[in-house]
């Protein structure tokens, strides 16, 4: 076996799936996280103890996706079992679809969807835990990375990463502690220094693309009180209303989680960072009305915002050839997205595996190793990137119609042609969406994508699929539009007088 030294910057879900895969290799890890993080008996006492400044997100709602689901419970039994004596639960499809259709006829791949319901903290807590108590993995709180050590690899000319050097503590006086390592990765989150950090070691820029998710979110927790059955999921926990997103988000020990995700350059919906505001707007939302009841729950959080997010893309590996050998960025620090689509933990899980897997074929050529791990993160990796970039740019073109008084669904053009956006968003609205409540193949295979089980490709090429929505949306005129919340001038005039 050949042992190698890794350091892994960022304590967090990338930082600490790295550290697992790569300890199931036998390497020798050690995780720097900057923030300091207390000493909790439980994952209750850290959801009121772990401020999380170095990864605000994890204080907002958090869905953990079926193939995130099914590939702990697979590759890390133990740790799945943690997570369910924490109060985790399973969220089956099995039982969302028994609640919508009569007698459904389910298929054996129907038992793969299955989410997990479990609060972020609650999820870091756990992993924390048994890193402590199953691995030989080194977590250092308190410790921040500053900078990079390097050397140029005389055979490419690449800066060749060699360690990192960390902040010095406030007060020692001392020169800044230089950590030596056979290989660094970056899981360091989407704020990462990788730029400013690869540029001091001379390596060629980092290029990034990067754009507005469009939206900016809100958060609150809620815990359901004693002795009552939570309402039932019967249908998407989530829906879009164009000027306003929303899902539930069922989490462990009994706290759920409501988001309201509005478009960031709407003034007047900014009102749902107030509490009033918010609980006014998840009274009257259909979906999550019912949770809110204060027979049913009591709200355990203030709201919290997040605002600023984007789709971003880094491109450590240009035309096969990476920007320094010895070093890989993984989790948010190399690609995020929306994080409505519910798939960042998802895709830092599957990136961390991905980069042990490089590192167990080419230990000890630098290049290759790079260049493999890259080979698969454009396979696996990137497709959920460019799928939710290109929802997004649809979703905000939609949007900027609508603000402008125009109908993005209507698709038949004066001159008697076809607009084929507005036909795909008509196609969406009044083909897709009811099709999920009346074709169970259809929930099936939108289920599937949702949960990353399946590929990102648009389901509605599968022309089974496609003919089944079809049939759908030719009927569109003998049903009312689903309605899955009130228009924005009510949602307004409902928050004006709760205002007042
Ligand atoms: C509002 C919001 C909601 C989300 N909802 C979901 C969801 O429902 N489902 C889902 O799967 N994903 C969701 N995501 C995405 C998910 O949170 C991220 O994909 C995930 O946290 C990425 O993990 P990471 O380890 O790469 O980065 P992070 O979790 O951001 O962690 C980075 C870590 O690095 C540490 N760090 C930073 N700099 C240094 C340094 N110099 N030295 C040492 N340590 C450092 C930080 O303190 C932090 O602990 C959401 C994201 C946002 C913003």
């Amino acid at each position: 076996m050949n042992r190698k030294h890794v350091v892994v910057i960022g304590g967090s879900v990338a930082g600490m799936a790295t550290a697992l895969a790569l300890d199931e290799h036998g390497h020798r890890v050690t995780v720097l996280e900057k923030e300091v993080l207390p000493r909790c008996q439980t994952a209750v006492e850290a959801f009121e103890l772990w401020e999380r400044r170095g990864a605000p997100q994890s204080r907002h709602s958090h869905a953990f996706l079926a193939r995130l689901h099914n590939s702990i419970r697979e590759r890390r039994p133990t740790l799945y079992a943690e997570l369910m004596e924490a109060g985790a639960e399973q969220l089956r499809f099995k039982d969302m679809v028994d609640e919508v259709y009569e007698a459904p006829e389910f298929i054996p791949e129907d038992d793969e969807i299955v989410l997990l319901a479990c609060r972020r903290i609650t999820f870091d807590w756990v992993l924390r835990r048994h890193l402590e108590k199953h691995t030989e993995i080194e977590y250092r709180d308190g410790v921040a990375v500053e900078g990079l050590e390097a050397s140029r690899d005389e055979g490419s000319g690449l800066p060749h990463v060699t360690g990192v050097r960390l902040a010095a503590s406030e007060g020692d006086g001392c020169a800044a502690e230089v950590l030596r390592a056979d290989l660094v990765v970056d899981a360091s989150g989407r704020n990462s220094k990788l730029k400013h950090w690869l540029a001091e070691i001379g390596s060629a820029p980092l290029e990034e693309e990067s754009e507005s998710c469009g939206i900016f979110y809100c958060s609150r927790f809620y815990r359901v009180r004693d002795g009552v059955t939570p309402p039932k999921i019967e249908g998407p926990i989530g829906a879009d209303l164009g000027y306003m997103k929303y899902a539930i988000f069922p989490g462990d020990s009994g706290i759920f989680s409501i988001t309201l995700a509005a478009e960031r350059h709407d003034d007047a919906m900014r009102k749902l960072r107030n509490v009033e505001a918010f609980e006014a707007a998840s009274a009257t939302l259909p979906a999550t009305r019912a949770w809110v009841d204060p027979a049913v729950s009591e709200p355990v959080t203030d709201v919290y915002t997040y605002a600023n997010l984007k789709n971003t893309l880094r491109f450590f590996v240009v035309e096969g050839t990476p920007l320094a050998l010895g070093f890989f960025p993984i989790g948010d620090a190399l690609v995020h997205a929306n994080p409505i689509s519910g798939r960042g933990c998802t895709l830092s899980w599957l990136g961390s595996y991905l980069l042990a897997d490089a590192y167990a074929a080419h230990p000890d050529e630098p290049l290759a190793f790079a260049r493999t791990l890259f080979a698969g993160v454009e396979r696996e990796l990137i497709p959920w990137y460019l799928n939710m970039r290109d929802q997004d740019r649809a979703a905000n073109e939609r949007g900027r119609m609508e603000a402008s008084g125009e109908d993005p669904f209507a698709f038949e053009r004066e001159d008697g042609t076809i607009d084929p956006k507005a036909y795909m968003h008509s196609l969406l609205r009044d083909g897709l969406l009811p099709a999920l409540t009346e074709d169970l193949s259809v929930l099936r295979a939108f289920m599937r994508v949702f949960n990353m089980l399946d590929a990102p490709a648009d389901i509605l090429k599968d022309s089974e699929l496609l003919m089944r929505v079809m049939a759908v949306w030719q009927r569109r005129g003998e049903r009312d539009p689903i309605r899955l919340g009130p228009a924005r001038s009510e949602m307004l005039e409902q928050l004006k007088q709760t205002a007042a």
